[in-house]
C-alpha cells in the first residue's frame, strides 16, 4: 500500500515535470517564433512602430514589407471606388502592398499601396531602399478612403484623387482618367504609377502655372532638397525609381508632374 503510494508520488512528480518542461519549450518556441514572424497585414495602416527604424538593418525590417493578391475586406473596400467593376483591369492583375515608410517626424509607420502585378516586387524594392536611407513620405494609405469625401457622383474618381493630393497622400492605383486628359485612361488605373508627395511636387502646366495646392511655394524646382521633399533630378527618390526602370513626370516636356512615377516598360493602355 505504501510502496503503491510513493509509486504514485514519483509517477505524479515526473508527469509534473514533464508537463513544465513541455510548457517551458512551448512558451520558448512560441516566443523565439513570435520575434521572426511578422505579418504586415496584422498591423493597422498608419500605426508608428517602435520596434524598426532604418537603422535596425534590412534584416530586421524586411518582414514588415510584403506584396499580397489583394485580400477580401481590401476588396470590399475598393469596389466602386478605386476599382471599377467595369474597368479594364481585373483583380487578379492587382497587388495589395504593405510598405514601411518615415514619415515627416522621423517616425517608421505602416503604409499600403495597391500596384499592377507585373510592378509589384519593383515597387516594393524601390521603398524598401527609401525606408533604408530614411527618405520622408508625408502619408500612404489608399485612394479609396478619399472618396467618402467627394460630395458629388460626378467626376469621383478624379475628385478624390484631388482630395489625396490635398492630404499629401502617395498612392497609386486609382481606376480614373489622366489628370490632362479626361478622354485617356491614367496609368494609375492600371496599377502602373505612383504619385509621391504630391503637396510639394505638383502637376505645373507648360505656362509654369498650377492648380496644387500652396503650389507657388515648389515651383521653383531649383530649391529641391531631400529635407524639404521636393523632388529633383539626382536625388535618392527620383535615382531610386529610375535604377527600377521607372520614368519621372518630372522629366516630361511640356507639362511637367514631379509627383509622378511610372513604370516605363508596361505602360502601354490598349
Ligand atoms: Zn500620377
Amino acid at each position: 500500500m505504501n510502496k503503491g503510494i510513493h509509486e504514485l508520488k514519483k509517477r505524479s512528480a515526473l508527469t509534473a515535470l514533464l508537463a513544465v518542461s513541455v510548457c517551458l519549450a512551448v512558451t520558448f518556441t512560441a516566443c523565439s517564433s513570435d520575434e521572426k514572424a511578422v505579418d504586415p497585414l496584422a498591423i493597422e495602416v498608419g500605426t508608428v512602430l517602435s520596434e524598426v527604424s532604418p537603422e535596425s538593418g534590412h534584416d530586421a525590417y524586411d518582414a514588415y514589407f510584403g506584396s499580397f493578391e489583394i485580400p477580401d475586406e481590401i476588396f470590399e473596400e475598393m469596389k466602386g471606388k478605386s476599382f471599377k467593376e467595369d474597368g479594364r483591369i481585373r483583380r487578379e492583375e492587382l497587388r495589395y502592398l504593405r510598405l514601411l515608410y518615415v514619415n515627416y517626424d522621423g517616425d517608421t509607420c505602416m503604409g499600403e499601396m495597391v500596384v499592377n502585378a507585373a510592378c509589384a516586387d519593383d515597387v516594393v524594392s524601390i521603398f524598401r531602399e527609401l525606408y533604408g536611407a530614411s527618405y520622408q513620405i508625408k502619408k500612404m494609405v489608399r485612394v479609396d478612403n478619399y472618396y467618402d469625401l467627394v460630395e458629388t457622383d460626378d467626376d469621383r474618381d478624379t475628385e478624390s484623387d484631388d482630395q489625396s493630393i490635398y492630404d499629401d497622400n502617395t498612392s497609386a492605383f486609382n481606376y480614373r482618367a489622366a489628370s490632362n486628359n479626361p478622354d485617356a485612361l491614367s496609368n494609375h488605373a492600371l496599377g502602373f504609377a505612383i504619385d509621391l508627395n504630391p503637396v510639394e511636387n505638383p502637376y505645373v502646366f507648360a505656362d509654369g502655372t498650377s492648380g496644387g495646392p500652396d503650389a507657388e511655394k515648389y515651383l521653383d524646382r531649383s530649391k529641391a532638397t531631400t529635407q524639404n521633399h521636393m523632388l529633383a533630378d539626382g536625388d535618392i527618390c527620383v535615382e531610386t525609381f529610375k535604377k527600377y526602370g521607372f520614368t519621372w513626370g518630372g522629366d516630361w516636356e511640356g507639362d511637367k508632374d514631379y509627383q509622378h512615377f511610372e513604370c516605363a516598360e508596361k505602360t502601354e493602355v490598349q
